[in-house]
């Protein structure tokens, strides 16, 4: 992940702590190196040139040139802005509701969604260090997908969390409502809810995800995207981002992703925070996002 952008920006790095005294010229001629590196990196064009706008003008304006270490300086000024684009502090799933949280999946269809909603299931289950363990409830509100809802019943028994037993030609909004039943008779702390997805996104999906959104009043709305798509993934996240109040995306199959475009824009353009990053097949492979540890990883 993010080797190339890494390799760039330390070298630029290097160059900078590499002389005593730095003119604006010098600022400027890495900046344009950064901004390159960013580019080359699928970050998206507007969100490269705001970042070295600000990191420029800090880096020019704040008598950085005549302290006794510019180069560290303007090293720290970029790093800073780096956190800062990933989305600076880390957002954690906010299920402090009155329970079942509801947690709700969308994204398109390929994107890693049952996958993850497993994944997510699996770690809220087991509890962060064996502590605060919850009780899960998983639906599938897939009904066009062949299969899907015994995918996640599958998956289900793998990881040992419950999911709601499936009643043949029932429609999304209907079996969302049994499932927040079963979860409160139950006594369930979460539920999770997986939604279908589609090839692209299309007015058919958005309405059948709002209807589900407005009937199961969700504590978190994920959306899964894959990061392997680049730019696409952040329009999509726009995209859905227009529709329904996502409270935050999981990027998927960050473990081929060596460019890191997406992770790297989709703070900046949808506003809204990575929760998770999905590194691996296995149900395990899932990541809380950290941006500075993120940033710590791409500076080395
Ligand atoms: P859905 O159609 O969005 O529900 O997608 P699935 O959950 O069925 O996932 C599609 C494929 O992507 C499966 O083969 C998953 O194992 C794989 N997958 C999901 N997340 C990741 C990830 O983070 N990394 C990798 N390498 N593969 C993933």
């Amino acid at each position: 992940m993010f080797e190339s952008l890494s390799d760039r920006l330390g070298g630029v790095f290097d160059r900078l702590r590499g002389r005593g005294a730095l003119t604006e010229a010098d600022v400027r001629a890495a900046m344009r190196e950064v901004r390159v590196a960013l580019l080359e990196a699928d970050v998206a064009l507007p969100v490269a040139r705001e970042f070295v706008e600000k990191a420029t003008e800090k880096a020019i304006g704040q008598n950085v040139l005549r302290s006794v270490t510019p180069g560290q300086q303007v090293v720290k000024i970029v790093s800073d802005a780096l956190v800062e684009m990933l989305g600076a502090d880390a957002s954690e799933l906010d299920l402090g509701v009155t329970p079942p949280a509801i947690i709700m999946m969308v994204g398109l269809q390929g994107s890693g969604k049952t996958t993850t909603t497993a994944k997510i299931a699996k770690r809220l289950s087991a509890g962060p260090g064996g502590r605060d363990r919850k009780k899960v409830l998983m639906a599938s509100l897939d009904v066009n997908r062949p299969n899907a809802q015994e995918q996640l019943a599958t998956l289900g028994t793998q990881i040992s969390v419950a999911t709601l037993p499936i009643v043949a030609g029932q429609q999304p909004v209907d079996i969302a409502r049994r499932a927040m039943q079963a979860a409160k008779l139950q006594g369930f702390d979460v539920l999770m809810l997986d939604t279908a997805g589609r090839l692209h996104v299309d007015q058919a999906l958005m309405d059948e995800m709002k209807a589900v959104a407005d009937v199961a009043n969700p504590a978190e709305i994920l959306l899964v995207v894959d990061s392997l798509t680049g730019q696409d993934a952040v329009n999509v996240a726009q995209n859905f981002s227009d529709q329904v109040p996502l409270t935050g995306i999981v990027l998927t199959r960050m473990d081929g992703d060596a460019r890191g475009g997406a992770a790297l824009s989709m703070r900046a353009v949808t506003g809204k925070p990575i929760k998770f990053a999905g590194t691996g097949e296995k149900l395990d492979a899932l990541e809380t996002f950290h941006p500075e540890r993120v940033a710590g990883r791409i500076l080395g």
